[in-house]
């Protein structure tokens, strides 16, 4: 059974003070605000729409880890 990565937003904070929100699953900076508690709107209505590359990595991963076993 495949489980769906939950969604997980690391924040970044860049060089002039603000705040950038990065999609872990599809790799985009999908906010950037002066105040992190901003970021937080965007997260929640995040469509997630992985690259080929991320889907790939994610893919492999599974690959790797059902072959381990
Ligand atoms: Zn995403």
């Amino acid at each position: 059974m495949l489980l769906p990565l939950p969604p997980f937003f690391p924040h970044r904070r860049n060089t002039d003070g603000s705040f950038d929100s990065i999609c872990l699953k599809c790799l985009l900076t999908i906010a950037h605000e002066r105040n992190e508690g901003d970021l937080a709107k965007y997260e929640r209505y995040h469509v997630c729409n992985p690259s080929v590359i991320s889907q790939r990595v994610f893919d492999t991963a599974h690959e790797n880890g059902r072959n381990s076993a």
